[in-house]
């Protein structure tokens, strides 16, 4: 494992990725007071920008300012940032990256914020009108094909997933959501809060199928219909393939720094290799209890950063207990988990108007987590109970 930066080294930090961990990542070294050399590569030709908004507010054309901070931020942070010119390479003895256009690029300490990618359903043909959201740009060609289409189906009703049809649902487009599972997010937050989910979307009108799977698609300059598993048929003007992600390490191929289901990390983001850590959704870092543990949400990175940053420089980080957190915008409906509710928890389900619901998650007796649709007050009243590992009869009165 590697050991502390200090202030020192003429090549600095170096992070490679461009989106909110690579953002937050600069900011907490500058934040430390760390003065020597920022430098973000990213393969992408945009500023580090917010992803959760790509689901939502871009989708339905209520915005397309995602930008996680202004230029003029970095100029004034003497942070810089490369774009459009991803590393293919590291070489860890020599301390140096190769980008995609050959430069090489030496690093006193290295920052793997690569994120995910989204993963396509291999027998699917290429066809235009099937997508896939993971960035900016591949929002805007979904937006701009939703513009004009009736009907659409969505493959996966994971968050994503039903973000999208959600989105699409005000756009006025029919959508077909299509979920192998029991239920949406069933696997995430158990069948019942999947049957809630369900639900919400009926309501307004998603075709909601589960326990069936895609077959094929059919198309002929583009995508026209999808084949179910159970041998429907349905039109879809655009398909989207919403089955989850991947970490995004292929570039690491060959360079010894060990890869387990995303980049190995300690509980502080140091990688195997000296002078290599990692950030975000692509870090697997210990848990409190030594298992690795993977984290695809929002608020994990700005955690992530206080910890990395401080340990990177040799300074005590600060010792404060988070409760993991995440949201999803559904209609007019924001769906919160706090704390770490598992699909094989006993679910209490302690409010429920006919839309909007609150459940506390039970593991032996204590509460490990709430999961609400439409109560973000109540979700967070929980958060010292999640943290202190109270009783969940405390909570149930
Ligand atoms: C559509 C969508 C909606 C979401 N909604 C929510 C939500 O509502 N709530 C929530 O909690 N979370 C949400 N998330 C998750 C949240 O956005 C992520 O947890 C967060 O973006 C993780 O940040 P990251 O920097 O690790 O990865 P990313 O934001 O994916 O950034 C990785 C960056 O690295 C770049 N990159 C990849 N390979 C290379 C390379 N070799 N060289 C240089 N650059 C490279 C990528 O192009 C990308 O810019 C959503 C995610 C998506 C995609």
């Amino acid at each position: 494992m590697s050991t502390s930066a200090g202030q020192s080294g003429p090549n600095g930090v170096v992070i490679v990725g461009g989106g909110l961990a690579a953002a937050r990542t600069a900011e907490q070294l500058r934040r430390s007071e760390y003065s020597g050399p920022v430098t973000i590569v990213s393969d992408e030709d945009h500023l580090p920008y917010d992803r959760p908004p790509l689901s939502k507010e871009v989708l339905r054309a209520e915005t397309d300012d995602v930008t996680l901070k202004p230029a003029e931020f970095y100029a004034e942070n003497d942070i810089t940032v490369l774009l459009g010119n991803g590393a293919r390479a590291v070489d860890t003895a020599a301390q140096t990256l190769t980008l995609a256009d050959g430069t090489q690029l030496p690093y006193d300490e290295l920052v793997i914020a690569t994120g995910l990618v989204p993963k396509r359903i291999p027998s699917f043909p290429d066809l235009p009108g099937i997508h896939v959201l993971r960035n900016f740009d591949e929002s805007l060609a979904l937006r701009k094909e939703a513009a004009t289409a009736k009907h659409a189906v969505v493959v996966g009703a994971g968050f994503i997933g039903c973000e999208v049809a959600a989105s699409l649902r005000k756009l006025g487009v029919d959508v077909v959501l299509v979920e192998p599972q029991p239920a949406p997010l069933a696997s995430v937050l158990g069948e019942q809060i999947g049957e809630l989910i369900t639900r919400l979307h009926r309501a307004e009108g998603v075709d909601v199928r589960c326990g069936v799977g895609v077959a094929g698609v059919q198309g002929d300059d583009r995508v026209r219909k999808v084949t179910l598993s159970d041998g429907a048929e349905v039109d879809a003007d655009v398909v989207i393939v919403g089955i989850g992600s991947r970490p995004n390490t292929d570039w690491l191929e060959g360079s010894g720094i060990s890869v387990d289901n995303g980049v190995v990390c300690d509980d502080a983001g140091r990688g195997s290799a000296p002078h290599v850590w990692a950030i975000g959704d692509v870090a697997s870092w210990r848990d409190q209890v030594g298992g690795q543990v993977r984290v695809e949400h929002w608020s994990n990175v700005a955690d992530q950063a206080r910890v990395l940053v401080p340990t990177m420089l040799g300074q005590q980080p600060a010792s404060a207990v988070t409760v993991p957190y995440f949201w999803s915008d559904q209609y007019d409906v924001k769906i919160q988990a706090l704390g770490e509710p598992e699909a094989t928890d006993t679910v209490h389900i302690v409010e429920d108007d006919g839309r909007k619901f609150l459940a506390y998650y039970e593991r032996d007796g204590v509460v490990v987590g709430v999961v609400g649709g439409g109560f973000p007050g109540k979700v967070m009243k929980t958060r010292n109970k999640i943290a202190s590992g109270a009783q969940i009869s405390e909570l149930l009165g």
